[in-house]
């Protein structure tokens, strides 16, 4: 027995004891919990008790964001030792998969995921999870960091998806965490300049604060007309839309040079219309994400030199007792709140 952070039904957490019957195999790794933050997907189940085909059905521990320390190591782990601090991919493929092998493994329909009907998030002391899926952290990346890797991963993703090439203008529309690590992703990755639309203002205040980062509010002014002025009409190289808003997803084509790329990131709630034939014109590569594979190296190397600064976008850290105040804050969305973290407490 441990406790845990339960989502008993859709609008209803608990803070109780429960009962996991985890086993350590050999290629595992037992991490007590430091770090956890709260994620839109969380606070999605919390409020809906469901993503697409993903229902609860039962009680389920939220979390999947998380950073903690090696407690115990499974007789085959090499890599990892007791009192390593690290951070773990929520999502668990099989190895022997055909996407696994593709080296997609976000993708494999076996996946595991924290957090996902019918798995088990995180937010409990003490996790096993497989060490070929657990990360050690430089001493130059907090736990607090080490538990933004997950949300930075999807950002990562989406620049390396988008092909840029030094010098590139990129613009991100939708201003939410994972529009905000995208956009510092698509700099790390060789942006000159990005541009990151939306309608909240505390939200483009935060990001704006980047050296690199030019905000639209688009209440202000079209996203369309203020790339054409930037761009002296010809357009962004790479397009991020991370709004998942249909009004964007309509609105993409014009925001693309001729032969840019498109990344897909948010996801609408119900499908939604595109305008085929203004992506054609300009003969735009489309591309989709979904999750991340074999970026958590790469994202912690950037965070850990210093060219990622995630820390201004962690807006408040709440105590384990006290998560459920968490997420009833997350569920408030208040627009000067991006992350909110949940502390365990250790020893
Ligand atoms: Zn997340």
């Amino acid at each position: 027995m441990a406790t845990a952070l339960v989502l008993e039904e859709k609008g209803k957490l608990s803070l109780r004891d429960f009962p996991l019957a985890q086993e350590m195999g050999p290629d595992d790794v037992r991490v007590a919990i430091h770090t956890v933050g709260v994620c839109g997907s969380d606070v999605h189940y919390y409020t809906h008790g469901k993503i697409g085909q993903f229902i609860v059905n039962e009680p389920m521990i939220l979390g999947h964001e998380a950073a903690g320390v090696v407690v115990g190591t499974g007789a085959n782990v090499t890599h990892l030792k007791a009192g390593d601090r690290v951070c773990m991919e929520p999502g668990i493929p099989n190895p022997t998969s055909r996407a696994s092998k593709l080296g997609i493994y976000n993708v494999d329909p076996a996946v595991t995921f924290w957090a996902t009907p019918p798995v088990h998030g995180c937010l409990t002391p003490e996790v096993i999870h497989p060490a070929a899926y657990t990360y050690r952290l430089p001493d130059t990346v907090s736990f607090a960091e080490g538990a933004m890797v997950e949300p930075f991963a999807i950002g990562m993703q989406s620049a390396l998806r988008a092909g840029i090439r030094p010098g590139d203008i990129g613009i991100v529309t939708g201003a939410g965490p994972i529009g905000m690590m995208t956009a510092l992703a698509a700099l790390a990755g060789g942006c000159a300049k990005v541009f990151v639309a939306d309608l909240a203002q505390p939200k483009l205040d935060i990001i704006g604060r980047y050296d690199g980062i030019e905000t639209i509010n688009i209440t202000e002014q079209p996203a369309a007309e203020a790339i054409a002025e930037a761009t002296g009409g010809w357009g962004a190289d790479v397009v991020f839309e991370c709004s998942g808003a249909a009004p964007a997803i309509l609105g993409l084509p014009a925001l693309a040079r001729p032969g840019g790329a498109v990344v897909l990131v948010g996801m609408p709630v119900d499908p939604v219309p595109v305008d085929i034939v203004g992506l054609q014109a300009k003969e735009l590569r489309i591309e989709t994400v979904f999750r991340y594979a074999n970026i958590y190296d790469r994202a912690i190397a950037l965070i850990g030199a210093g060219k990622v600064d995630l820390k201004p976008l962690i807006s408040a850290t709440l105590p384990f007792e006290r998560s459920i105040e968490a997420f009833d804050r997350a569920v408030e969305a208040r627009p000067t709140d991006v992350k909110i973290q949940i502390e365990l407490p250790q020893g």
